[in-house]
């Protein structure tokens, strides 16, 4: 049995047919994000669904419409969207914003329910959250059984559940979270976390050209990445399913059959496992993960730091590089952060690559 997540630029209304080509008769529970950005400067909805409960005005509305409208229509979806898209206007503004930014989930839900002959499975009514807004685990694990049990397919909205006092949303990406508690309530045998991008890349893949896949890593390397800001999965989506050793597969829904990375309990065979960057009080901090030999990393961060004075002497650090905790280097195991200038991630790629 498999549980699989798509992300928002998934279910945008020009890819959501590779839906079709990604989900079989083995997969049990699809979770899904609110429509994401279409283009380079677009809304995601959930940020539109923000925005309306901040100032409820019809323009505001009408480009959250417009993008369910196109989803139901571009896939000819047999569902009644103004009905849908009225009712979730008359209670998105009547009670939290919490509740608000769920809508765009739930749309989703509703609509890919429909795409796929599956059954729509009510988030809010499954996944709970205690009064501290924790997750409820026993009674969330307990809920998912009962309604997953006869189904042949349900489809969820991630990124929210229920609580005493209504709906509460896990922190922004959480849609990962969700299935990560799908795949774990469920005992799947595998989680599916499909994306535009080809699983985890040793650097980001916008900003470094022909950048290697990461086939396999641990889990605990996973939720380092995440934590540095690799922005592939939540940090928060790891736990669930390392519990139960569930492997997590990080795939391409534009490529299903293409490099994916695939989270387990082995640790990567990678030398230079991934360059993370964050940006933290004003800064960039960049994270190394790797599995060199100390004197090795210190060796190729020093041979990059020569080469690259100038950028870095952007940070006010003008003095020669005779000592690395100039650049506020941190080592330690096998992570190294350095502060650094955004636009070195493809010089600094270069340089560790051996
Ligand atoms: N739609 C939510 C967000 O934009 C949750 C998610 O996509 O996972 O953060």
């Amino acid at each position: 049995m498999i549980t699989a997540k798509f992300g928002g630029t998934a279910v945008t209304p020009r890819n959501l047919v590779h839906l079709k080509e990604i989900v079989t008769p083995y997969h049990k529970c699809v979770v899904v994000s609110a429509i994401g950005k279409e283009y380079l400067n677009d809304t995601k909805t959930t940020d539109l669904l923000i925005e309306y409960y901040n100032n409820p005005c019809d323009a505001v509305w009408g480009k959250i419409e417009d993008k369910y409208r196109r989803l139901v229509e571009v896939n000819a979806i047999d569902v009644d969207v103004n009905a849908l898209l009225l009712d979730a206007r008359s209670r998105a503004t009547r009670y939290s914003l919490q509740y608000c930014m769920s809508l765009g989930e739930e749309l989703s839900a509703r609509v890919v329910a429909v795409f796929l002959k599956a059954q729509y499975l009510e988030a809010e009514e499954v996944i709970c959250f205690d009064d501290s807004g924790n997750l409820d685990e026993e009674n969330t694990y307990r809920n998912v059984n009962e309604r997953v049990k006869g189904a042949q397919l349900v489809v969820v909205g991630g990124f929210y559940g229920g609580s005493k006092q209504g709906r509460r949303t896990f922190s922004r990406g959480g849609s990962d979270v969700s299935g990560a508690i799908f795949a774990a309530a469920t005992n799947s045998s595998l989680y599916e976390n499909w994306t535009d991008v080809s699983g985890v890349c040793v650097a980001n893949p916008t900003s470094v050209a022909d950048v290697e896949t990461v086939a396999s890593m641990s889990y605990g390397e996973m939720y380092l990445l995440s934590l540095a800001g690799a922005e592939v999965l939540h940090p928060d989506a790891v736990a669930p399913v390392e519990q139960k050793g569930i492997p997590i597969k990080i795939g391409n829904f534009f490529k299903p059959y293409g490099k994916s990375t695939l989270v387990s309990a082995c640790p990567s065979f990678n030398k230079l496992l991934s360059i993370a960057q964050k940006s933290q009080d004003g800064k960039i901090v960049t994270t190394v993960l790797h599995s060199y030999p100390q004197w090795r990393i210190v060796k190729l961060i020093s041979r990059f730091l020569r080469k690259n004075t100038s950028k870095l002497e952007f940070f006010g650090k003008s003095r020669e590089v005779s000592s690395l905790k100039l650049y506020n280097l941190q080592f330690s195991d096998n992570i190294v952060r350095l502060t650094t200038d955004i636009s070195i991630l493809p010089s600094l790629y270069k340089s560790l690559i051996e």
